[in-house]
């Protein structure tokens, strides 16, 4: 599949293969961007803002609506390719394409929604009858950054909402998995002005520095590891940046909680594609009066969970996206054992793919639960008492989202305080996410479900 610079296809000199990460057959090839490139496609951004300007917000909103129906139409093949180049299990890819046209539909309806404020100016010396207002304009050239595991939303996440107002794009879509993300940019591109639209494939090493350097990209917007971020936000220096980041989402289980809604939630949580997803549960934390029942019921679903084919409707749990990724979660399993943590199941690796894996009696200090791991692992961590549940939760420098399942709805309100996350979902699992949420390090807290007891 070709880049798209300046409303043309581009072939460049070098090319990559996209290998499906199932059976690691060839699945299609993308021009390996250069500077060049990558300095073609900014130029064209920039170029592209006086014909985006020449839009009016209607104009936008319609479009965007437009995308949005293509998308829909468009959903078996663009799962297909989800999964064909992510190695993501079929019925997770479909749930990608239909959040992804929630993603346009909601960049469609905010572009009419962008409205300024008017401010009474009396509050201020001098300002007796005066009335100050606020317009919202664009910032010119927005350049996306997405990570490999949900290839299509994540690009249409940034796009959307830059197109939606009034911004022109340089979409740069991770290597791994680049070609659902080309097929929405062509898509963008049929509705947009020539160069409103750019996406370059490339190695984040080579091309990314361009992007961070040029002084023609007005608003970096990354999503993807916290190496990488860091490095993105120390260059960039006084550029706008939105980072999205890595997550270490905990799951905490109290003695009074539904044990098999929590397990049922903690299997939806832990394995969704393999553990690939910042919001993953990635650590259980459980209170150690209901941790034996809360294991042993976890272990049987575990163990009941279909690996395969991800093309199958049937799999529960595809590859990781390459060996590499494979290996360090195995790695990470067995320094965990070796640590002291018990295996209860699963922990060996068949090349891309790591078998669902339930480690018990993990204690903070380990690594599996210290870093991000991402992979399909369950780590149990027991505690005795709310403190300490919360002293474990809020122990690593994550904080994305955060389950509690407790039927108290003093302990829920309690944790939904004091868990350092930006979400926390009572009785539901980190996973959960609608798209007109706050999301991040946002402070917001969400009653999902109504705890089914009062004090
Ligand atoms: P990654 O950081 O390796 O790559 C992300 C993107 O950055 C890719 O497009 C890559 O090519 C590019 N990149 C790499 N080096 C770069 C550089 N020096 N300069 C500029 N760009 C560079 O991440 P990944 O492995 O693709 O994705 C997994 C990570 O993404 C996990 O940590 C996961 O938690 C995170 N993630 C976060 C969210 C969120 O919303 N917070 C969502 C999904 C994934």
């Amino acid at each position: 599949m070709e880049m798209i610079i300046d409303g043309e296809g581009v072939s460049g000199e070098k090319i990559f293969t996209v290998r499906n990460p199932f059976n690691g057959d060839e699945v299609d090839r993308v021009p390996l961007a250069g500077r060049s490139d990558v300095e073609r496609a900014i130029r064209a951004a920039h170029r592209a803002r006086d014909a985006m300007a020449d839009l009016s917000a209607r104009k936008i909103s319609e479009k965007l609506y437009d995308v949005a129906d293509e998308l829909k139409t468009e959903l078996d093949e663009f799962a297909r390719l989800i999964t064909l180049e992510s190695g993501k299990p079929i019925r997770f890819s479909r749930d990608e394409v239909k959040r992804s046209v929630e993603t346009a539909r909601l960049s469609a309806e905010e572009a009419g929604r962008l409205y300024g404020e008017s401010i009474p100016m009396d509050a201020g010396i001098g300002g007796k009858g005066l009335t100050g207002f606020t317009v919202r304009i664009p910032l010119g050239v927005v350049a996306a950054i997405t990570p490999f595991n949900y290839p299509l939303n994540l690009a249409i996440h940034k796009v959307g909402p830059a197109l939606a107002a009034g911004n022109t794009t340089i979409l740069k879509p991770s290597l791994e998995a680049p070609l659902s993300a080309l097929k929405l940019a062509w898509i963008l591109s049929e509705h947009f002005p020539a160069g409103a639209v750019n996406a370059v494939t490339g190695r984040g090493s080579e091309v990314g520095d361009v992007i961070i350097d040029s002084p023609l990209v007005d608003k970096i917007t990354f999503t993807g590891s916290v190496e990488v971020g860091r490095y993105i936000s120390a260059r960039a220096s006084m550029k706008k940046i939105t980072l999205e980041l890595g997550g270490n989402d905990p799951l905490i289980v109290m003695d009074d909680a539904d044990i098999d809604s929590a397990v049922e939630a903690a299997v939806r949580g832990s394995y969704l594609y393999s553990g690939q997803v910042c919001i993953a549960v990635k650590r259980m934390i459980v209170h150690e009066d209901v941790a034996d029942e809360f294991a042993d019921k976890l272990v049987n679903i575990t163990g009941s969970l279909r690996a395969g084919d991800p093309m199958d409707v049937r799999t529960d749990v595809g590859p990781l996206i390459n060996e590499d990724a494979a290996i360090e979660v195995e790695r990470v399993i067995g320094a965990a054992v070796e640590d002291g943590a018990e295996l209860l199941c699963g922990g060996s690796r068949r090349g891309n793919f790591v078998e669902p894996t339930v480690l018990d009696h993990v204690v903070p200090g380990m690594e599996v639960i210290e870093r991000e791991t991402f992979g399909p692992v369950s780590p149990i961590i027991r505690f005795n008492g709310a403190d300490e549940a919360i002293r474990i939760a809020n122990g690593t420098c994550y904080a994305l989202q955060a389950g509690v399942f407790t039927e108290n709805i003093r302990t829920a309100l309690r944790m939904a305080r004091e868990i350092e996350a930006g979400t926390v979902l009572v009785n539901k699992q980190s996973t959960f996410r609608v798209d007109h949420m706050p999301f991040g390090d946002s402070g917001a807290v969400e009653w999902v479900r109504r705890v089914s007891s009062t004090p």
